[in-house]
C-alpha cells in the first residue's frame, strides 16, 4: 500500500496540469489556489472548496512570459507562477489568495490581479506588531474580509458552524503530519524526507478528506517498517518555506549522509505549534492561532519570539548535530534572516552550512561534495 501512495503522490506531486484538481473542478467544485506561505485552508474548506497549494513551476515550466514582467533578480516561484497563469495551467482556479510575506508576492498578487480579471485574487495582510492590543482584533477582522469575499466565490454561506467543522477537520490532519514528522525525528531510519515531503505534498494538491486516510495508513506502516539506523549526522533544514528545492536536492541531502530530522519546507501548511482552538467564534480561534500559536518565521514578524531562537529551540529539540541553510535564489526574507541565524548559531556552537538552490536545478554535484566534506568532517572529527 505505501508504496502505491508514494508512487501516487510523487505524480501529483510532478504534475503542473493538478489532475486531481481538475476532477474537483470537472465535478462541479471549485478551486482556490494558496501561494505561500501560510493561507487560512478552514476559510476555503469551509465554503466547500479546494485549497489547492500553488507552490511554483518546478522544473516542468519554460519560461516564456512571465521573465518580462519581473526583474531578473527574483526568486523562481513568482517567475514560474506567473508562467502556469500564463500557460492557462491555472486556468481551474476560481481565485487565488497571496499574502504580506515579501514584496515580490506582494507584486505577483497585482500582477495576477491585472493579466486575469477573471479570477478573485485577494491579499492577507498579516499583523506585523505581534505585541499591539488589538492584534487579534485586527487579525480577527483581516479574516472576516476574506471570508467575505470567498462566501461570493463560492456562493454559500461560510458559518460558524461550518468554519469550525472544518477547523475539526484541519486539525486532524496536521496532527497526523506532526506525527510523521515525530517519527522521522525519532527514528529517521523508517521513513525518508524525500518520502515524507512527497506524501505531505501530495496532500496540499487533494481534497483533505481524501488525504487523511491515506496518511493515517502510510503512518501505520512507516512505524512498522523495520530498518537499521545509518551513520549519518542529524540536521535541520531552514529557509525552504516558500519555494521549494527540487526533490533531487533533497535526495543528495540524504544520500551524503544527512538526516533530516526536522524541516520547514511547506511551512506554511503545518504553521501551528498547537492546534486551532475548537471551541468558542472560529474567526477568533483563527486570528489567535496565528497571533499566539504559530511558530517562527522569516515571513513572521513577532518580536516576542526571536526567530533565531526559534531556529536554536528547534535544533534542540530534534537533537540535531547542525543546520542546512537552504534558501531560494533570491529569496529576501531569507537571505536577510540568515545573517542572524549565522550569528546565533555560532554564539551556540551549531555548524552550519548554506545550500542555496532554484526549481530550475539540474545538477547537484557541487551541492553533493559540498555536503559530503561537511558531514565527513563532523562524523571523524
Ligand atoms: S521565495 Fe522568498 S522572495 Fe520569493 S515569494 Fe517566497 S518569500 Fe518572497
Amino acid at each position: 500500500m505505501l508504496t502505491e501512495v508514494l508512487e501516487r503522490s510523487r505524480g501529483l506531486v510532478e504534475d503542473t496540469t493538478y489532475r486531481r484538481a481538475l476532477d474537483w473542478k470537472k465535478a462541479g467544485g471549485k478551486v482556490v489556489g494558496c501561494f505561500p506561505v501560510y493561507t487560512p485552508v478552514e476559510l476555503i474548506h469551509a465554503g466547500g472548496m479546494l485549497p489547492l497549494g500553488v507552490v511554483g513551476g518546478g522544473t516542468s515550466v519554460e519560461l516564456a512570459h512571465a521573465d518580462s514582467r519581473f526583474q531578473s533578480f527574483v526568486c523562481s516561484i513568482a517567475k514560474s507562477t506567473l508562467e502556469l497563469g500564463f500557460q492557462g495551467r491555472l486556468g481551474l482556479l476560481d481565485a487565488i489568495l497571496f499574502s504580506s510575506i515579501c514584496d515580490v508576492a506582494r507584486n505577483l498578487s497585482s500582477v495576477f490581479k491585472r493579466n486575469f480579471p477573471g479570477v478573485h485574487v485577494d491579499y492577507l495582510h498579516y499583523p506585523q506588531n505581534m505585541s499591539s492590543a488589538g492584534v487579534i482584533d485586527y487579525m480577527e477582522s483581516e479574516l472576516r474580509r476574506v471570508r467575505d469575499n470567498l462566501q461570493r466565490v463560492c456562493g454559500v454561506e461560510i458559518s460558524d458552524d461550518r468554519l469550525s467543522a472544518s477547523i475539526l477537520v484541519w486539525n486532524r490532519w496536521r496532527a497526523l503530519i506532526a506525527d510523521l514528522y515525530a517519527l522521522r525525528r525519532d527514528e529517521p531510519q523508517k521513513i525518508s524526507t524525500v518520502e515524507l515531503y512527497l506524501l505531505f505534498r501530495a496532500g496540499t494538491l487533494m481534497p483533505v478528506e481524501e488525504h487523511i486516510p491515506l496518511l493515517e495508513a502510510s503512518l501505520a506502516e512507516f512505524r512498522s517498517r523495520t530498518a537499521k539506523p545509518r551513520d549519518c549526522i542529524r540536521v535541520v533544514v531552514e529557509a525552504a518555506f516558500c519555494e521549494q528545492p527540487p526533490i533531487g536536492l533533497i535526495e543528495v541531502l540524504e544520500e551524503a549522509g544527512c538526516y533530516i530530522v526536522d524541516d520547514d519546507l511547506l511551512r506554511g501548511w503545518r504553521f501551528f505549534d498547537t492546534p486551532v482552538g475548537e471551541e468558542g467564534p472560529p474567526l477568533r480561534s483563527l486570528a489567535a492561532a496565528y497571533v499566539d500559536g504559530s511558530t517562527y518565521s522569516s515571513v513572521r514578524h513577532d518580536w516576542r519570539k526571536k526567530r533565531w531562537e526559534g531556529l536554536i529551540d528547534r535544533v534542540r529539540l530534534s537533537r540535531a548535530d547542525a543546520v542546512i541553510f537552504m534558501p531560494a535564489k533570491f529569496c529576501e526574507p531569507a537571505l536577510f534572516d540568515y545573517v542572524l541565524y549565522r550569528e546565533a548559531l555560532e554564539k551556540a556552537s551549531i555548524p552550519h552550512l548554506m545550500v542555496e538552490f532554484e526549481e530550475k536545478m539540474w545538477t547537484f554535484e557541487r551541492t553533493r561534495n559540498e555536503v559530503e566534506t561537511f558531514v565527513e568532517s563532523m562524523l571523524f572529527d
